[in-house]
């Protein structure tokens, strides 16, 4: 059987590897630059590969074909090798034959790397041994083929959805699901929530479903469509007492025999959107029996993501907060909605399509001023101009950090949320979040 990967990355290389292992003639080709590391490992399993082009010989030949989740369905290749009849899947989709143990599997338009690492961490301490994948860190794949896990939690994409066929994860997270990404999905918004909702399509009556319930795209779609799992839903209401919810400040959970409680002051994450996550964590650790104690120490002492509303430096009594994650309004909703002193806020990037009158409110609420950083500020300018006084037009991090500083106010908070993609100025979320930090290390 020819496998061919087509994409050099962490899931390229992991499949790579699974494959070989596994007996295939496996080619690896990559349109663009491959990594040394990664070359590295592919020269040690003695793995053929190419970079810079896609050899249509070297690729039309195959059995079947892994698709790192980065190359759109519209990409020349992928047509091509649609055209010939050889199937196209994911990473997730090629690996999970090859493992017995179950996989959790976690999607969502945002929170996925929260509730994923915020499961896995629970699932820790409670003894099991869980891999951690899908999205973050070694891929699945390359786990698979090391073999060490009792399980997997997964972060999924809904671009891995979409490589799927028969993957079947024995618990399914939804977090949620606003517009994101519809650039490759037609700007058809339905095409998108269809494949958020692949995560759950091989699941039988032995499988979970646990979603939010106050997100009125899931429920509707809930509504219209049959889904063979048991279903789990959490929600801040606490309108139906079904599920986990929110009582009296309090999250209530009954998906086992005694009542879990936890007050949401204990929990180490902060805000409404953590809450939810949390709510997703502790139904998943319910699930797979993790005891009450241990469920209510981990969501105590996990330390949070970086990038994620990650607090910085108290600098003469302002705090700085680093959530350049948030690349569209609805995470930045969040992050303000969690402010709790005046903001000064930092704010652009490359729009993706951003319909900010869903934020208004709350900026009128919460934002003392705006600092925009991006190369093309104007549309933030237009809509805010009658809501914050002050605004500013920055482009780069050390100067929007300093004026920032000079905005706020003993008691104030900086905040950056960017509502937007990084590429106008960065080379990507991360560095535009390690950029801020090292800007703020410096006041
Ligand atoms: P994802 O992996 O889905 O992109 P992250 O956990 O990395 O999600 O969080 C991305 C951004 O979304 C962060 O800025 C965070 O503050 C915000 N966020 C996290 N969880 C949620 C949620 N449940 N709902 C809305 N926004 C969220």
């Amino acid at each position: 059987m020819r496998l061919v990967v087509l994409g050099g990355g962490e899931s390229g290389v992991g499949t790579a590897i699974l494959g070989k292992k596994k007996g295939y003639d496996v080619f690896v080709s990559d349109f663009g630059k491959i990594k040394n590391n990664y070359k590295e490992v592919l020269a040690l399993n003695k793995l053929a590969w190419e970079e810079e082009q896609h050899t249509e010989e070297l690729i039309l030949n195959a059995d079947v074909v892994m698709k790192s989740p980065g190359i759109p369905d519209k990409s020349p290749i992928i047509v091509k090798l649609k055209e010939k009849g050889i199937p196209v899947i994911s990473e997730i989709e090629f690996a999970s034959p090859f493992t017995d143990v179950e996989t959790i599997g976690i999607t969502g338009s945002n929170g996925k790397t929260t509730t994923t690492m915020l499961t896995h961490h629970i699932l820790k301490q409670g003894g099991l041994n869980m891999g951690l994948a899908g999205n973050i860190g070694k891929s699945f794949a390359w786990q698979v083929a090391e073999n060490k896990s009792e399980g997997y939690v997964l972060e999924l994409s809904s671009f891995q959805l979409d490589g799927i066929t028969k993957y079947r994860p024995h618990i399914a997270v939804i977090t949620n699901i606003s517009p994101d990404h519809l650039d490759r999905y037609n700007y058809n918004y339905d095409l998108y929530i269809a494949a958020k909702f692949r995560i759950t399509m091989n699941q039988t009556e032995d499988d979970y479903l646990i979603y939010d319930d106050d997100d009125e795209v899931i429920k509707n779609w809930l509504e219209n469509n049959k889904v063979k799992a048991k279903k789990i839903p959490f929600s801040l209401s606490g309108k139906n007492k079904k599920g986990i919810y929110v009582k009296d400040n309090t999250i209530v959970s009954n998906i086992k025999k005694g009542e879990f409680t936890m007050p949401i002051n204990e929990l180490s994450l902060e805000g409404k959107h953590n809450v939810k996550n949390a709510m997703a964590a502790i139904s998943v650790a319910q699930l797979k029996n993790i005891r009450k104690k241990t469920i209510f120490e981990s969501l105590t002492n996990f330390q949070g993501v970086e990038h994620r509303l990650e607090k910085v430096l108290k600098i003469q009594n302002v705090e700085y907060i680093n959530d350049s994650k948030a690349t569209n309004t609805n995470s930045t909703y969040y992050a303000l909605d969690s402010m709790t002193a005046p903001t000064v806020w930092i704010v652009g990037g490359v729009d993706k399509g951003n319909d900010y009158n869903e934020i208004m409110q709350l900026v009128r609420e919460k934002v003392k001023a705006i600092v925009c950083l991006g190369v093309d500020n104007s549309k933030i300018i237009s809509a805010f101009s009658n809501v914050v006084d002050v605004m500013v037009e920055t482009t780069s991090m050390t100067e929007a950090v300093k004026i920032a500083q000079k905005m706020a106010e003993k008691g104030d908070t900086v905040l950056l949320s960017p509502a937007c993609a990084s590429f106008d100025l960065f080379e990507s979320y991360e560095d535009r979040g390690k950029q801020f930090k090292a800007a703020v290390q410096n006041l």
